[in-house]
């Protein structure tokens, strides 16, 4: 007599899943070894940075710490910074503006910096406007040069005839 076929099968109970608790207590004791950080930082967001060896907190966010941090944020922030790299200009976008094809140049440098996002769309509008205002200038130069050749060529024309006469 065998009981073991007799016992009726127990269905397994499925791994219940570990929800005893809030599982983000930011209080958890330091024997527990954090992998982030469990300070807020001034933004009130979670710190998220790598824990000192067996603590909660970063150095930056250690209690015993917290003077040390403090000074160091001070000197930093009284060593001058390194000045900021300007916007890079276009290369481009530089040079000569006395022709036509140097404008046309420009022109097309500064839509392909602004594509390439090399410069925002203010300094951009600026550049086209300059050229703008460049290809007016070399239009009127062009034309008063013309106008001047026309009245040469026709001074000239005055004077072949009144010899001619
Ligand atoms: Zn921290």
């Amino acid at each position: 007599m065998s009981s073991a076929d007799k016992a009726p099968m127990t269905p397994k109970k499925p791994p219940q899943p570990a929800t005893e608790g809030p599982s983000s207590s930011p209080s958890l004791p330091a024997s527990h070894a954090p992998t982030r950080c469990q300070a807020l930082t001034r933004a009130g967001k979670p710190c998220g940075a790598t824990p000192m060896r067996g603590e909660a907190w970063c150095y930056q966010h250690h209690p015993d710490y917290a003077e040390q941090a403090q000074a160091d944020r001070i000197r930093a922030a009284h060593t001058p910074k390194a000045p900021r790299v300007k916007q890079a200009p276009p290369p481009a976008a530089y040079g000569a503006l006395q022709t036509p094809e140097d404008i046309r140049k420009v022109v097309e440098g500064t839509i392909g910096s602004l594509l390439r996002g090399q410069i925002d769309r203010g300094r951009a509008n600026a550049i086209l406007y300059g050229c703008q205002v460049a290809l007016r200038a070399v239009d009127v130069a062009a034309f008063e040069r013309r106008l001047k050749a026309l009245e040469g060529e026709q001074a000239a024309g005055q004077k072949r005839r009144g010899k001619a006469r």
